[in-house]
Order: C-alpha cells, then structure tokens, then sequence
C-alpha cells in the first residue's frame, strides 16, 4: 500500500503525532490495546531528541539528590523491565565510577551514602566504594591525579534511536500505519490534515496524542491559536570522540553540587556531555556552538586524560514542563494537557521511563483494561537461539545482535545470494552493505542520513552523507 493510501480513507481510533519515543511508545501500546493507529512524524523517526540523548536508561542519581525517590525507584523499575523482557539487545547493563577527587564539590561521604541508597532502590548489591586499581581496570582512562577515592553503581545504556524504532516496528506489526515525512498541519475535531509527499490529507481519528517534544506548543496552538506556553527547552550537546573501547564503565563527572557530567562507552566511541543550557528560540535554531564543545570537553577532562580526535557532536532540546528555576534543577516529570478539540499533549519525561508515559497515556484517553506487563519488542525473543544464515567475524555478530536482536537473521538474509553485502559500509565501524538495504526495505529509511544516523552506527566513524540536510545534527561542530 503506498503512503497516502495507509492514512487516507481509513477511520483511526488513535493519531499519533510525533515519532520520538514517547510517540512511538503510544503506538506500541496502542496497537497491543487493541486500538487502530496512525503514527506520522514530520521528520524520521527519532530525529530529534529521541536520538540525542544521553542515551542511558537511569534511575538518575541526580533525582535522588532532588528528594525525589518515587521517580529513582520508577526509573530502576522500568530499567529492569527494558532489560530483562522488552529489549535485552538494545539495552545493557553499565557500571559507573563516581571519581571523588581532593578539591571536587562533594564530600565522599555524602556520594557514598547517596550512592548506597542509590544501589538498594535499583535492588544492585554493589557496596558503593572502588578501589584505584579497580577503578583503572574499569576506566583505563582515568584522571587519578588528587583522587580522593570512588564510589561505584550501575545503570544501563541503549541505542536510543533504535529504541524508537523498535517501537514503531511493534505498532506496524500490529498493522498500525506509521509515516515519517509526514507533517501534520492543522488539528480539527474529527482529525487531523497530514502532509504527505506534497499532497495534505485529511485523516479521521478518534482521539489524537500530541507527542511532538520540542515543538508540543506549536502543535497545541494549530488547536488553539490563543493556547498559552506550556513548555520550556534546555539544550544538550554531546560530543563523540575517539576511545572507549577498552572501557567497561562509564564515569559519572562532578562540577557542582547539582551538576554532572558523563564519559561513556557507547558504540565503540566515547559519548561525552552534556551541558545545559536554556534555549529561548524556536527548536530550529538551536546550535552546536564551538564553546559548546570547549565546554564539553574542559568538563570531561576533569576525570579522562588523554580525549581522542572528536569525531561528532550534536544537540537534543530537553523539554521542561513551564515554571521558573534554574534548568538543571527543574522537574523531567511528565505533564499531560486537553486542548479544546480533546487533543492529548505528552510533554517532558524521560526515555527511562517511556512504557510508563505511553500506559498513562493510554489511560488518560480513556482505554480500559490497560496490561502493564511488560512486553518484548520485536526482535526481543528467542536471542539464544538464533540461527545465522552466514558465517560472521565474532565482532559483526555482536553488534548485529545488538542492534536487531533476533531479527538479525532477517537482515542477513539477501547475502547469502550476495555476498558483498557482508562488507563494511565504512571501514574503521562494524556495520556491514546489508543494513542498508534492510534500513531502507523493512525500516523506513528514505535519506543517506536515516540510514547512517539512526538505523546504523556509521556516523561515529565521522563520515557525512551526501544528503544531510544544512545545519543538521550530523554535522560536527555545525
Ligand atoms: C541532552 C539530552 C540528554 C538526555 N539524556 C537522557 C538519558 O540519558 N536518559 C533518559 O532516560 N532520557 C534522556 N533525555 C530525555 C529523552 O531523550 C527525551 O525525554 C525523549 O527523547 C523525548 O522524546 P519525545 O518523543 O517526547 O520527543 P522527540 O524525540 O523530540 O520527538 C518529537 C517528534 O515530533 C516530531 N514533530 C514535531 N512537529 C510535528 C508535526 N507537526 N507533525 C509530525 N511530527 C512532528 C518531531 O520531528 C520529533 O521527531 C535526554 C534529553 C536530552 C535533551
């Protein structure tokens, strides 16, 4: 069935507008409800902060130091759901070293402490202290200059743009209709209008959900122009550099008595960051500025000696529900509004803690009977009996595995007639031609930059497609 024809004609319980996580995430428990879905995102899915983040699925130690142990235990609940049953590939357990040098913001006692606490809600038996030998064997590279002493926890890391699309991928199982470079235009009582391939169409839904991030108010106000500012925006850079893949922790950087930033072992690179900054314009003009990743890179440099070449940098919008206060202080809790034709508004959250926006969300449009178990996403099942169709450098294998989990087999498939599809995109990355015909045949992908960017880890070799867009996140430095 082509684009229009999936939305057009078709009377949909639900209508999605957004495919981040949190849109993506309603999609999926939507379509396991029984609901029929429409899911369209102007851009690709997880373009813009889905696949910008942090990309931990935390508890968040700096909540805990906010008092706020419901949302810690919250966290470390659905952290353990995302690991154990609904997406053990694509998220793994990372342990931390908290370094506590001699003129650092924190007396040990209170890190420890807090970390202890820390521990006993995410149910780790970790004791929350490290020694300097320990702590080299975990972070090769870290600064033990003035160190004090360290503490140790764990949380997990993920792939957060294949988290989303992961989630779409469900819903579309499930026979939703899901649409990137699709742009909603304006919102009506029965609907919504829906730009696709330059035709608008009218599409009819039930109810409609407003999962659009950075730009909730725009989109409040196609429903209301008069509808008041609801959100604030903070921005987030992170840089990627050289190095990391002898680590088997990450580092979790004190500045100040609130602040931290973080080193992490991500995909064989080095993610660095974040700052936080308030953004006062529109989502689109945000930047990555040089100061950005001065910042970024001085703030690191307090723990990691030797930072290799940088190889990317990009920025996510954090959406804050409104208020004064400082930015690093404020709230990531979830604010749900009505609009004057019913629309639902999702603002703020975390990736942590998707499953339950998206079940609250069901809940808040009025689906009953809502299942809280948590389910697998595909790709999920059956990991330890996957039959491959052909054989694999040991290093391919795991970041296939990774990557599409059980579903790995399914990508591998056209090269076992072609075998050329088993080389490398890129040299120096392990991800190999045949992903790219699979992101663009089974995942969606339209552009050089939606394969490389989210469905692939090409990007961190810090190559640039042909077709990213001016000003783009792909761009380092830009
Ligand atoms: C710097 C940073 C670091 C973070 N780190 C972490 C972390 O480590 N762990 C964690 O749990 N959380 C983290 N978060 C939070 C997490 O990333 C976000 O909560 C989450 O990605 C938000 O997802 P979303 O779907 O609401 O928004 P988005 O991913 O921004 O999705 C909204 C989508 O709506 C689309 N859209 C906009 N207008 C329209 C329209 N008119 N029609 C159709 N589509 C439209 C946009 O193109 C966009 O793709 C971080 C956030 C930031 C900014």
């Amino acid at each position: 069935m082509g684009r229009i024809e999936a939305l057009d004609g078709t009377r949909f319980d639900l209508l999605v507008i957004g495919g981040g996580i949190i849109g993506a995430g309603i999609a999926e428990a939507a379509t396991a409800h029984g609901l029929k879905v429409a899911l369209v995102e102007r851009g690709d899915f997880a373009s813009a902060t889905s696949s910008a983040s942090s990309k931990l699925i935390h508890g968040g130690l700096r909540y805990l130091q906010m008092g706020d142990i419901r949302l810690v235990r919250e966290a470390h609940q659905e952290r353990r759901a995302l690991m154990s049953v609904v997406a053990p590939h694509l998220v793994h357990r990372l342990p931390f070293v908290f370094p506590l040098y001699d003129n650092g913001p924190h007396r040990p006692w209170f890190v420890r402490t807090g970390v202890l606490l820390y521990s006993a809600l995410a149910r780790a038996k970790l004791n929350g202290r490290v020694s300097e030998q320990r702590a080299l064997r975990l972070v090769p590279q870290l600064r033990t200059e003035g160190l004090h002493s360290s503490a140790l926890y764990a949380d997990a890391w993920t792939n957060d743009g294949r988290l989303t699309l992961a989630n779409i991928r469900a819903a579309a199982d499930r026979g939703a209709a899901v649409l990137n470079y699709a742009e909603v235009t304006a919102i009506h009582a029965d609907g919504a209008d829906v730009l696709v391939d330059g035709e608008t169409i009218r599409v009819q839904a039930g109810a409609i959900v407003n999962a659009t991030g950075p730009w909730l108010d725009r989109v409040r106000r196609l429903e209301d122009p008069d509808a008041a500012p609801s959100i604030r925006l903070s921005k987030g850079v992170h840089v990627i550099a050289d190095g990391g893949e002898d680590w088997s922790a990450a580092v979790t950087i004190p500045h100040d008595k609130v602040r931290v930033s973080f080193a992490i072992p991500w995909e064989g690179k080095l993610l660095l960051g974040t700052t936080d900054t308030l953004h006062d314009g529109e989502p689109e003009d945000a930047r990555v500025t040089d100061d950005d990743v001065r910042t970024i890179l001085e703030e690191a440099a307090v723990a990691v000696r030797d930072i290799g070449e940088v190889r990317a940098s990009f920025y996510g919008l954090r959406v804050l529900p409104g208020g004064p206060g400082a930015t690093a202080n404020a709230r990531r809790e979830t604010v749900y509004t009505r609009g004057a034709y019913g629309m639902l508004s999702v603002a703020g959250g975390k990736l942590t803690t998707y499953r339950r926006i998206a079940l609250d969300a069901l809940e808040q449009l009025g689906v009953s009977n809502i299942d809280r178990k948590p389910r697998p996403l595909p790709g999920a099942g059956g990991l330890d009996r996957i039959d491959w169709p052909v054989e694999l450098d040991p290093a391919t294998r795991l970041h296939l595995l990774h990557l599409y989990g059980s579903l790995a087999p399914e990508v591998l498939a056209p090269a076992v007639d072609d075998p050329s599809l088993l080389e490398p995109i890129v040299p120096g990355r392990p991800d190999i031609r045949a992903q790219e015909l699979y992101a663009r045949d089974h995942e969606w992908a339209r552009t050089d930059e939606d394969v490389y960017r989210r469905r692939t880890t090409v990007w961190l070799a810090g190559a640039e497609p042909d077709d990213a867009e001016p000003g783009s996140l792909f761009k380092p430095g830009s």
